[in-house]
């Protein structure tokens, strides 16, 4: 049931004054349940609470961590139909949509859960004494991944699952041993406190320290604000727009000890589209493109803003059948008008730049909340010239760039902010013949695709979500997938620690039976 509380460790507790409803864009009015957002002495709360569990959370060993994950993932489930009738309700998004990312979800905690019951992510690194080294005795030091501190998670409104409250960022910080805080998502309170709750009953289920979760909720910035300038957080996840991404990040830099802000920001994931694969196959890849466009609203970090290809027939064709196909494909709803009013706007910016035409857009009608897809076309050089050009527009819209030949389509690649992903769209004999634009793509992307579309990102361990600012604020790490752990650990070394007081890692005996690089060899072998 929803509360509208707010969870400080353990606690349902709503002493503010300030309230606020989410929104069913679907039926264009509040939902009924009343949301009261944290008053200051509960964040102190919340995050008092988890520094102290960090102390015990933090040395929890990680077959009890993948009980607690484990047990998450089956609380959620059994949350059932009212967790997806929630989400519906909140974001206008389809039953089936909800029961995927819900899927998505519990597959990320137990893919967590398997990576630290093995064990083997914290690279314990050990290079043994050498007392007879000359000319001095080399000593003996260990190291392995540690857990920073208490970790801000922000919910992206458009998971409110899987990279919200028990989202990717949730499930890795506290697999690693954080604590965690989560900012809830104004615009689908309701799914994010039941999330929590299934979050709580896991840890009290499996004697986790109260204070290893929390959920926060807020109506606006200053609750974000105030957790990312508290100085006992020590790490923030976010997603969403570059604007709010890069301004938790500046606030983190100015404390008087800094924190890292993992932020997974915006995309236009430029699509590459060369001539022999467009007269090979251009009728089909128009349908494919168009789907993928407005595949879930446009609403994805993945969606295909931008296509640049060389001018000619083929282009040409291109264009013509995509705009076709996708004013076939109706128009869906958005997540709120918030959503609605960011996307005409920043449509609109677009569109009123100078030599921009558009070459397909939605005139009917449309229900209220509902986006109306957009295709345009511009020349590389007023593309190169045009910053604007650049910039995402979050939704289903996409711009077309006909460049005069490959060097310019590079010239464009190269210039590009960076990106999640970018996609690659070739016959295989032509394909080589693009190294230059290839190497300058994979010079601006994190992730990059043969023949597809950038949008569905596969959950597994070889996976990059991320890229060069602003997709992420930093481009080492991935945001999906099991290594989204290293996030939220720091190297720590100890040196002539006595073998008995060293965590069971870095015991000689490696009772845990993990992979281990000792004196330069991975093995699993006892010193
Ligand atoms: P957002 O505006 O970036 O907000 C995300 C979260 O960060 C919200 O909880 C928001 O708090 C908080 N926040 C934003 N600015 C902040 C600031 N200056 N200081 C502290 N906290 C701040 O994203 P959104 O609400 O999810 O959607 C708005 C737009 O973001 C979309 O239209 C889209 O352009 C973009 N977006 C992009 C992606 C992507 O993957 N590329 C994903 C989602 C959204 P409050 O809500 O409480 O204000």
């Amino acid at each position: 049931m929803i509360t509208g509380k707010n969870y400080i460790g353990n606690n349902l507790i709503a002493n503010g004054i300030k309230t606020y409803t989410t929104f069913n864009p679907q039926l264009n009015k509040e939902n009924t349940s009343v949301f009261v957002e944290a008053t200051t002495d509960e964040i102190d709360q919340a995050v008092s609470l988890a520094k102290t569990a960090y102390k015990e959370f933090s040395k929890i060993s990680g077959v009890r961590k993948a009980v607690f994950l484990d047990v998450i993932a089956d609380e959620i489930l059994a949350l059932d139909d009212e967790l997806i009738q929630t989400y519906c309700s909140e974001t206008g998004l389809p039953e089936g949509r909800a029961k995927g990312e819900r899927g998505r979800t519990v597959g990320q905690l137990r893919s967590f859960a398997k990576l630290v019951e093995e064990g083997s992510w914290v690279e314990a690194t050990i290079d043994t004494a050498q007392p007879d080294r000359q000319p001095m005795a080399r000593p003996d030091v260990r190291k392995m991944m540690l857990p920073l501190g208490p970790v801000v998670v922000f919910g992206a409104s458009n998971f409110p699952l899987a990279y919200s409250t028990a989202g990717g960022d949730t499930a890795a910080a506290l697999a690693s041993g954080c604590p965690v805080i989560v900012k809830s998502h104004p615009m689908h309170a309701g799914t994010g406190e039941l999330v929590a709750s299934a979050i709580i009953k896991a840890a009290e289920k499996t004697g986790m320290p109260n204070g290893v979760f929390s959920n926060i909720n807020s109506s606006g910035i200053e609750v974000g604000v105030y957790l990312v300038k508290h100085p006992d957080v020590k790490a923030v996840g976010f997603t969403g727009s570059i604007r709010g991404g890069r301004a938790l990040y500046d606030l983190a830099a100015q404390r008087d000890e800094p924190i890292p802000v993992f932020a997974e920001m915006g995309s236009v994931n430029p699509v590459i589209i060369l001539p022999n694969a467009l007269q090979d196959r251009g009728e089909a890849l128009a349908k494919t493109y168009a789907s993928s466009i407005t595949l879930g609203t446009g609403q994805f970090c993945t969606n295909p803003g931008l296509i640049v290809g060389i001018k000619g027939a083929e282009l040409s064709n291109f264009v013509s059948n995509l705009s076709k196909d996708i004013l076939e494909i109706n128009p869906t709803c958005m997540l709120h008008p918030n959503i609605v009013g960011a996307f005409e706007q920043s449509k609109s910016t677009v569109l009123s730049q100078e030599k921009i035409n558009v070459t397909a857009e939605f005139t009917d009608t449309v229900q209220s909340n509902y986006a109306k897809q957009v295709v345009a076309t511009v020349d590389g050089s007023t593309f190169l010239e045009n910053t604007k050009l650049h910039q995402e527009v979050f939704g289903p819209f996409s711009i077309i760039v006909q460049c005069e030949n490959s060097d310019e389509l590079e010239e464009v690649i190269s210039k590009l902010e960076g990106q999640l992903t970018g996609t690659v769209i070739g016959a295989n004999d032509e394909v080589s013949e693009y190294s230059n634009v290839v190497s300058a793509l994979q010079n601006r992307v994190g992730r990059i695709i043969f023949n597809g579309v950038p949008t569905g990102v596969e959950v597994c361990p070889s996976m990059v979500h991320g890229g060069p600012y602003p997709a992420s604020t930093d481009s080492r790490f991935t945001a999906v997938g099991v290594n989204s752990i290293k996030r939220w650990v720091r190297p720590f070394s100890y040196q002539d620690w006595p073998n008995h007081l060293l965590p069971d890692e870095l015991k000689n005996e490696n009772s845990l039976e993990i992979l281990r690089h000792i004196n330069g060899k991975l093995t699993m072998s006892k010193i």
